[in-house]
C-alpha cells in the first residue's frame, strides 16, 4: 500500500472519546489503540487556522454547490482530487402547511433524498473515497443497513474504486440493487447489521481493505457534519432552535453537533440548536439510556424491531457522540412508534411534497410527538431532516398508505366506469 501522508493543516489530532488521548492523524487510521473497536476518535481542527482560509462571506460568493465549499473544514487535503458526483446542497424548504398542521410558525424540511443515490450517507462516503484514495487503498469495504452502503458504491463507481460491501439480508431490496447496479461486491450477511459490521471489521483487518465503518471511522462523522453548515447557511446563518433527526447507530446526530460546534468556535452562529435525537420504539436503546441516566459504555445491546430499518440498532455505534448531542445542546430523545412513523410518510408528503423513506419520516414523527408533549413552542423555528428517500424502501410507503387507507381506483378502460368512480368523490 502506497503511503502519501500530506499533513493537513487544518487538524490539530485525533481525540479518543475514552481515554482523552491524543494521535496524529498520520498515527492512526480508525480507533485509539487503548480501547480497541470502542475507542472512537473525534477530529480536533485549528478554528484560527481554518479562519483565515475561509469567512462567511467567502461563502457567499462561492459557486461549488456540494460538500467541498467547506474544504477548509473537512479533513482532506486542500488540493485533494474529490469524486465527480454532486453530493451536498440538498434543497431546505419553508413548510408552512405542516406548521400550520402543528400549530407551529416556522417548519423547515432539509431533503436529503436529493442526494445522488438519495440518502444523507453520501455526504460520509465522500469523504471516505478521497480518505481512502488518499492512502492509496486498492479496496474499500464498508458494513452498512443499506444506505451508507449504497452511498459507497455509487461513490466509488464515480471513481472505479473496487469495494465490497457487508449487508443484512433482509435490508430493503431497492437498496440492494443500488448496490449491485454500482457494481460493488455485496456480500448479504445471514444476520443483523451488528453481525454484518463484525464481520466487515474482521474481513478489513484480514486483507487491508479501507474501512468506511460508520463509528469506526473518525471521519464519517465529518462528512455528515456538512448538513448542519447548509442548514445555517441556508437560513443565512441564522441557528434554527431545534433540529428534528433520526438515529440508529447516532453518527448523523453527532455528525450535526459536530458542525454546529465547528460554527459556534468560528463565531458563524450565536446559538446552538436543541437536537432532537428520533428513535423507533423498537429500537430505542439511546432513548432509553438518555431517559434513564443509564452508562452507555456498559449498557448492554437491545433486540432491534422496527419498519424504520436504516436506524434498526441494537447498539448505537456511536452512542457517545450521540448522546453528547442531545445533552450538551439541551435537546431531547423523542420515541416513536411503527405505526407513527409509517403515518408520518403521507403527512410529510402530502404537507411538504417530500417522500421520506420510514427512517427519514420518522424525524417529522418525533416533531408530532415533541409538539404533542409541549416540548416546541410556537415560535421556535424548527428543521426535520429527512435523511432517505421514499423510493428506497417502496414496501414501507405501500404498508403506509395502506394504514391511511388510500388505495387507488380501479377501472376498466371505460369513461362509464371512470365517471362512476368519479361521481362518488367528495371534493
Ligand atoms: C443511516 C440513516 C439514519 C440514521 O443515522 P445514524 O447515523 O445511524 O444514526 C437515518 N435515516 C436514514 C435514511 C439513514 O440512512
Ligand atoms: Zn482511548
Amino acid at each position: 500500500m502506497v503511503w502519501r501522508y500530506n499533513k493537513l493543516e487544518n487538524i490539530l489530532g485525533l481525540k479518543c472519546l475514552i481515554c482523552g488521548k491524543q494521535y496524529r492523524p498520520d498515527q492512526v487510521d480508525y480507533v485509539c489503540p487503548e480501547h480497541g473497536d470502542e475507542g472512537i476518535l473525534d477530529v480536533q481542527y485549528d478554528y484560527d487556522f481554518i479562519g483565515r482560509q475561509i469567512s462567511r462571506e467567502y461563502l457567499s460568493r462561492s459557486n461549488d454547490l456540494t460538500i467541498w465549499r467547506y474544504k477548509p473544514l473537512l479533513p482532506v487535503h486542500p488540493d485533494a482530487q474529490v469524486p465527480p458526483l454532486s453530493v451536498g446542497w440538498t434543497p431546505l424548504y419553508f413548510a408552512p402547511r405542516l406548521a400550520a398542521d402543528l400549530g407551529l410558525k416556522n417548519v423547515w424540511v432539509k431533503d436529503e433524498g436529493r442526494q445522488p443515490t438519495a440518502s444523507l450517507k453520501d455526504r460520509a462516503s465522500a469523504v471516505a473515497v478521497v480518505k481512502a484514495q488518499n492512502k492509496g487503498a486498492e479496496v474499500i469495504t464498508t458494513a452498512s443497513t443499506g444506505n451508507a452502503a449504497a452511498a459507497l458504491g455509487g461513490l466509488c463507481a464515480s471513481i472505479q474504486q473496487p469495494n465490497v460491501i457487508f449487508v443484512p439480508e433482509r435490508a430493503p431490496l431497492a437498496k440492494i440493487a443500488q448496490l449491485l447496479v454500482f457494481g460493488s461486491r455485496v456480500i448479504l450477511v445471514k444476520g443483523t447489521y451488528v453481525d454484518a459490521f463484525d464481520l466487515c471489521l474482521k474481513a478489513s483487518k484480514i486483507y487491508g481493505w479501507y474501512n468506511r465503518n460508520t463509528a469506526y471511522n473518525p471521519y464519517m462523522t465529518e462528512g455528515k457534519k456538512t448538513a448542519a453548515y447548509e442548514i445555517c447557511e441556508q437560513l443565512d446563518w441564522n441557528a434554527p432552535d431545534r433540529i428534528f433527526v433520526s438515529v440508529g447507530d447516532g453518527c448523523i446526530i453527532g455528525g450535526l453537533h459536530k458542525g454546529l460546534k465547528d460554527l459556534r468556535a468560528l463565531g458563524w452562529i450565536d446559538r446552538m440548536p436543541k437536537l432532537m435525537g428520533i428513535q423507533a420504539s423498537g429500537s430505542s436503546y439511546l432513548y432509553e439510556a438518555w431517559k434513564n441516566g443509564e452508562d452507555i459504555l456498559t449498557k448492554q445491546p437491545i433486540k432491534a424491531q422496527t419498519v424504520a430499518d436504516s436506524i434498526s440498532a441494537e447498539l448505537p455505534r456511536d452512542r457517545i457522540k450521540a448522546l453528547a448531542a442531545v445533552k450538551e445542546t439541551g435537546g431531547a430523545f423523542v420515541s416513536v412508534e411503527d405505526k407513527d412513523i409509517l403515518r408520518a410518510i403521507p403527512e410529510l408528503a402530502r404537507g411538504a411534497g417530500v417522500f421520506a423513506e420510514p427512517a427519514g419520516a420518522a424525524a417529522y414523527a418525533g416533531l408530532v410527538k415533541a409538539v404533542d408533549q409541549r416540548l416546541v413552542s410556537i415560535d421556535e423555528t424548527t428543521v426535520v431532516l429527512n435523511t432517505g428517500n421514499g423510493l428506497k424502501d417502496v414496501d414501507g410507503a405501500m404498508q403506509a398508505v395502506d394504514l391511511v387507507g388510500k388505495t387507488p381506483y380501479r377501472v376498466a378502460p371505460d369513461l362509464e366506469e371512470l365517471k362512476q368512480v368519479v361521481s362518488g368523490w367528495k371534493e
